[in-house]
């Protein structure tokens, strides 16, 4: 089974060959245009898409042996996302499917991210997957590849929707979250006490807007030299670290009273990148003898790969529907 994806749901234009477990190709093009503006700007990434989807998909066919008539699916995201940038993708290649009579399979974003540790390791369940995204913070238990329950978010801002907002708080650019966390290394993560909102309330929901209120009044107040970029990165970044460690150990009593018992989790989503992080939850999991994964680097962030994937892994229960209307709210459930 070839499969062809489209993920362009953010500011990622990005698609994927992949025959069964194998990327054949995989291109991931992070758009620029957004920096300059210090977040992304959804009509401009619409743009970007229509430009850039084009240009890379020539490209890449151009280089293989393969052609648009050998792929037997068609696949996109179709949400959840920004609408005018998954209208974008999907009619791409909604159109591709038609023109060649091959069928196309809406996919949920999020299943992408959920599945794509299945992808480089085996997975056994009850498994519980965490997405820390720019645009998501959730935690999901899965039963099985499609039995799947939501059972945490965030109520606000996304986790690293809050570590690139501090970072442009504090002058590293957008995105900043990787800055942020080489700043941290050289601060004091005990220097600044920041709030952890949620943290003593009986849910598995995140808020993370408050702190980065915080911060913005800490900016204001004092002379924003180097040291205190350290100091203000590291304490941060531990805050966030302690939030993160706190809501997963009640995830796991909580399902433990439930008489559900994980022995894996992943982490996932772009922030799973940060060191400082994945320390400290390899940690905090291995105490439990709870195994942590990881997906491939190349399926950490927004990516067309973990949508082939997906699509490939949990095919028997798809639909082929070229007249699925991308839907910017898209809920796990609704397609899985
Ligand atoms: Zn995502």
């Amino acid at each position: 089974m070839l499969v062809f994806a489209t993920e362009t749901s953010c500011d990622e234009t990005s698609i994927c060959l992949m025959e069964e477990r194998k990327i054949i190709e995989h291109v991931i093009f992070s758009q620029e245009i957004h920096r300059k503006h210090g977040g992304v700007v959804p009509e401009l990434a619409s743009r970007e898409h229509l430009k850039i989807l084009q240009e890379i998909c020539q490209k890449m066919f151009s280089k293989i042996n393969i052609s648009l008539n050998d792929i037997d699916i068609f696949t996109a995201t179709c949400g959840p996302g920004l609408i005018g940038c998954l209208l974008v993708g999907s009619t791409f290649t909604k159109s591709l499917a038609l023109n060649l009579k091959k069928p196309f399979v809406p996919m949920n974003h999020l299943e992408g991210h959920l599945l794509s540790t299945s992808y480089n390791n085996e997975i056994s369940y009850p498994h519980l997957v965490f997405i820390l995204t720019g645009g998501h913070t959730q935690i999901y238990l899965m039963m099985s590849d499609t039995h799947v329950e939501l059972l945490g978010e965030s109520v606000d801002d996304a986790i690293g929707e809050a570590f690139d907002k501090v970072a442009k708080l504090l002058g590293l650019g957008y995105p900043g979250g990787s800055e942020l966390e080489k700043r941290a290394i050289y601060g004091d993560e005990n220097s600044y006490k920041l709030p952890m909102p949620l943290t003593n309330e009986d849910n598995l929901n995140f808020s993370f807007s408050g702190i980065k209120t915080h911060v913005s009044i800490l900016t204001n107040k004092n002379i924003i030299d180097d040291k205190f970029i350290n100091n203000l990165s590291a304490s941060f970044q531990k805050t966030i670290c302690k939030i993160l460690s706190l809501k997963m150990e009640r995830t796991l009593n909580l399902l433990n009273k439930k008489n559900i018992f994980t022995k894996s989790v992943s982490i996932v989503g772009g922030v799973a990148n940060n060191n400082y992080i994945r320390t400290n939850l390899q940690n905090l999991f291995n105490e439990k003898k709870i195994d942590i994964f990881y997906p491939l680097k190349e399926m950490m962030s927004d990516n067309a790969a973990m949508i082939a994937w997906a699509c490939i892994k949990n095919y028997n229960n798809k639909k082929n529907n070229i007249l699925f209307k991308p839907q910017p709210r898209l809920k796990i459930n609704e397609i899985l």
